[in-house]
């Protein structure tokens, strides 16, 4: 589903991706795990489509991307994004979700029923009429992954989505995000620093560490058997 092959990324003369590699297959939740300021985040917006790379292959879908930059807004259609901070506009609740189907060619009936029912799934349902920029944070979060849900990507990708979200909002999202893959096969890709998060998630986790993707494997693997140092003492198994 996604093949990075030495991806590299400069800003100025700060090297911060340093020849990653990583294939995700169709269907796996796979985690990206490592300390702040490894290159996490820089890393999900080019698989995203958000920023390209200074060199490397990307192949998503099959399709080699970087070249072909007239495909991006087709291709970005196809996946969703939910990032630490939730992005919610100006409208109500009902309208942030609805807005996720605006380029679908489904009825009004069926965008009401969907939107509905996600807003249910998420726990919102009472909220449906609110101005989103009134929830709390944590609700932000739900209505900004509702609105992802509602378009069934092929690929989600999340970027530390529940920093600092109290429990019961991190505890919705890691459910829909299970749900969603479970039940629309959507493959997703989770970045976060949190290493239980990881393994509660995920089928695979990669460690990121200084812009290097050190080692990939099953969470128990990479707790029982790390690959260097550096990796033993971010998954805090080195004492
Ligand atoms: P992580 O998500 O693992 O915390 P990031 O990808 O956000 O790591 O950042 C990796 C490094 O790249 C950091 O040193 C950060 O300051 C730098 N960086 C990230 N984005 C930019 C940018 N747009 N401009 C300049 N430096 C950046
Ligand atoms: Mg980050």
């Amino acid at each position: 589903m996604i093949e990075a092959r030495d991806i590299t990324k400069s800003y100025g003369d700060q090297r911060v991706l340093n020849n990653v590699n990583l294939t995700v297959n169709e269907g796996e939740v796979l985690g990206i795990i490592g300390p702040s300021g490894s290159g996490k985040s820089t890393f999900l917006r080019i698989l995203d489509l958000i920023e390209a790379p200074n060199s490397g292959e990307l192949l998503l879908f099959g399709e080699d991307v970087l070249a072909r930059r007239n495909r991006w807004i087709e291709l970005r259609r196809r996946m969703g994004m939910l990032f630490q901070k939730p992005i919610v506009f100006n409208a109500s609740v009902y309208d942030n979700v609805a807005m996720g189907m605006r380029y679908r060619s489904e009825s009004k009936a069926e965008i009401d029923r969907r939107v509905k029912e996600t807003l249910e799934a998420v726990g919102l349902s009472r909220y449906i009429k609110s101005s989103a920029r009134d929830l709390s944070g944590g609700e932000q979060q739900r209505v900004a992954l509702s609105r992802v849900i509602v378009t069934e990507p092929e690929i989600l990708f999340l970027d530390e989505p529940t920093a600092n979200l109290d429990p019961t909002s991190t505890a919705t999202i890691e459910e829909m995000v299970l749900r969603l893959n479970r039940e629309v096969g959507t493959t997703v890709v989770i970045n976060t620093h949190d290493m239980l998060q990881g393994q509660r998630l995920s089928q695979r986790v990669g460690v990121m560490i200084a812009g290097r993707i050190m080692q990939v494997g099953r969470p128990k693997e990479i707790f029982n058997n790390p690959e260097n140092l550096q990796i033993a003492r971010f998954v805090g198994v080195d004492n």
